[in-house]
């Protein structure tokens, strides 16, 4: 059974590899490093090794596990999805060996029926190890993450990354971005961030991506607001949800 997701943007994830590293101000409330911290703790193997305590909070050790069981669990999965690769990781990090991405990319070959959305905030390394590989997948999306205007260079580098969806995140937005080039990106998701110590996100940050989107006719999906009650914050922008995907899923969902 696939994993199901309340990630808005995905229908399932996909987790062959656990554990990552803190990089740049977007990761400083993981939200896969307090998780993992409590599968941990339940006593979860996957994740052993992967957080240690660090006064008050859990923080990532730089351990990556591999679940070889998950490495071909999509095969089993027959209904095509669009599937969220390593919600809890990044897989592009040094730590994960080149054969080991070389393995994932071969699952993802032969299930040709999913759609793969793999998101990184080392998309320099992304570029590096997609260059390395025979195969381009049009059933895989590239994306990377940019938390406020000194990551903006991450899609500078996206865009020499060879893939037929190219898509940012900016989540957690926690800092005005533009102006933003979206040349050659297909996709743009905004949100807030949410849980404990969210940091605020201001309407105006998401109202000019939501114009920059519209200027350069990319698609635009708001995930949510944020904060530490997300739910209450809800995702409407304007009075109504913002969904829009790039035109290929319409045949890949
Ligand atoms: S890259 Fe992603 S998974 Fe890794 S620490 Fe940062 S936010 Fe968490």
């Amino acid at each position: 059974m696939a994993g199901a997701s309340d990630i808005e943007w995905t229908e399932a994830t996909w987790n062959p590899i656990a554990g990552c590293t803190i990089l740049s101000p977007g990761c400083t409330n993981c939200y896969a490093q307090r998780l993992a911290a409590r599968l941990q703790a339940m006593g979860s193997l996957k994740y052993q090794g992967t957080t240690r305590k660090s006064g008050r909070r859990h923080v990532w050790t730089g351990r990556v596990n591999i679940d070889q069981a998950a490495l071909e669990a999509p095969l089993k999965w027959r209904r095509p999805l669009r599937i969220f690769v390593n919600s809890m990781s990044d897989l592009f990090q040094d730590e994960v060996p080149f054969e080991l991405i070389a393995k994932i990319w071969a699952v993802m070959k032969e299930t040709h029926w999913h759609t793969y959305q793999i998101l990184t905030k080392r998309p320099e390394r992304m570029r590096d190890v997609v260059s390395r590989l025979d195969d381009y997948l049009p059933n895989i999306w590239l994306g990377t993450s940019v938390e406020n205007a000194s990551y903006l260079d991450r899609i500078n580098v996206l865009r020499s990354v060879p893939a037929q969806i190219r898509f940012v995140s900016f989540e957690p937005l926690i800092g005005p971005v533009v102006p933003v080039d979206l040349t050659d990106i297909h996709w743009a998701i905004v949100g807030g961030e949410s849980g404990p110590g969210a940091r605020p996100i201001d309407r105006q940050w998401v109202e000019t991506i939501q114009d920059t989107c519209r200027a350069q006719n990319v698609p635009f999906f708001f995930k949510q607001w944020g904060g530490s009650r997300k739910g209450k914050a809800g995702r409407l922008l304007g009075g109504r949800t913002w969904d829009e995907y790039p035109i290929s899923t319409i045949s890949a969902a």
